[in-house]
């Protein structure tokens, strides 16, 4: 079973923020497209909780889970989380984006829990640069990086997001940093979420250069069908992902999400919060699985493409 919205794209992926807590402040963020609470300090949902909403999820055809936040390693209960969403039977691949200041303690232990692949985030090598957007050392980035390839981890990307007059020129270290490390690069665009009007006319930057060099050098270029069409550049020694959003209709088209909020709410678009639904609340409530699949499906319904191709006139 497959779950289509009314433009017919798959629900195939879930991306839950697990907590709004984070270690790091970087300049960019934009909090997985939530409004930021007054009072961070406790968890909004229990682990049952979470590992509910996933299981109702995988009941519905969904077979990818991202774990993100805040910092999901964050939560104490982190790998009992993991454990019990990765024993989910159905689901095929459970992942976590994650800044890696936790990693060096909690990649072998993660990875034992069940988590298959991770994401970190790396927006520079620079010390400074790294200390100026993000608050955190760069040290302890990378040795989050060293921590997750040394535990096994068979997939690791390093997420880039590349910022105009702030890390652009750090794109072809970076690629030779991924290739050293035998990991993925991704490089991605600025979304215009979270971050106020000023700072994302000054730093956003189509990739178009970067990809021009990409296309030049690739061995071989890749279509993820599945996730936003993003295009995946295969260099002799090391691969480069670039997720480009902006303006980008085949990107909406081709999108397979759905969101769960840090407080329990269904999220169809990374870019709107005026179409959410409340899972939580119904849950405590004593709905019924049944109750909160339908839930799920009102959700569905809600999806549509955030940026759409023209109508043709007649
Ligand atoms: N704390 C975790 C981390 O750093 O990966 C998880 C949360 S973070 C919001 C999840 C991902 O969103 C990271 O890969 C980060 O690079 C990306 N991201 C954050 N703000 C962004 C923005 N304004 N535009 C595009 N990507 C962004």
């Amino acid at each position: 079973m497959v779950l289509k919205d009314n433009c017919g794209r798959p629900l195939l992926n879930l991306r839950i923020s697990i907590t709004q807590r984070c270690n790091l402040k970087c300049t960019y963020c934009h909090r997985e497209g939530e409004v930021k609470r007054a009072n961070v300090s406790a968890e909004k949902m229990t682990l049952p909780e979470i590992v509910r909403i996933a299981e109702t999820a995988v009941s519905l055809g969904i077979y990818r889970i991202k774990l993100t936040g805040g910092e999901p390693l964050m939560r104490q209960d982190v790998c009992e989380l993991v454990k019990a969403i990765a024993a989910i039977p159905g689901l095929s691949d459970l992942s976590m984006t994650t800044n890696g200041m936790l990693l060096d303690e909690l990649a072998v232990p993660l990875r034992k829990a069940g988590l298959k692949r991770v994401n970190i985030s790396l927006p520079t090598l620079n010390l400074e640069t790294y200390s100026k957007l993000t608050g955190g050392k760069l040290e302890n980035a990378l040795v989050g990086v060293k921590a997750a390839i040394e535990a096994g981890f068979p997939l690791i990307k390093l997420n880039m997001v590349v910022l105009r007059g702030v890390n652009v020129d750090d794109v072809p270290e970076m690629i030779n940093f991924a290739r050293d490390m035998g990991v993925i690069l991704q490089l991605i665009e600025l979304d215009p979420i979270n971050v106020s009007n000023d700072y994302y006319s000054k730093h956003h930057r189509f990739l178009t250069e970067q990809e021009a060099m990409l296309r030049d050098k690739a061995v071989k270029i890749e279509t993820r069908r599945l996730m936003h069409n993003r295009l995946i550049y295969h260099l002799p020694d090391v691969t480069v992902e670039v997720v480009h959003p902006t303006e980008n209709c085949d990107f909406c088209m081709h999108c397979t999400r759905m969101r769960v909020t840090s407080d329990g709410k269904l999220k169809p678009c990374l870019m709107r919060n005026d179409n959410l639904t409340d899972i939580l609340t119904p849950m405590r409530n004593g709905a019924t699985d049944e109750e909160l699949k339908k839930l799920f499906l009102q959700a569905n319904q809600l999806r549509e493409p955030y940026n759409k191709p023209l109508q043709t006139q007649n």
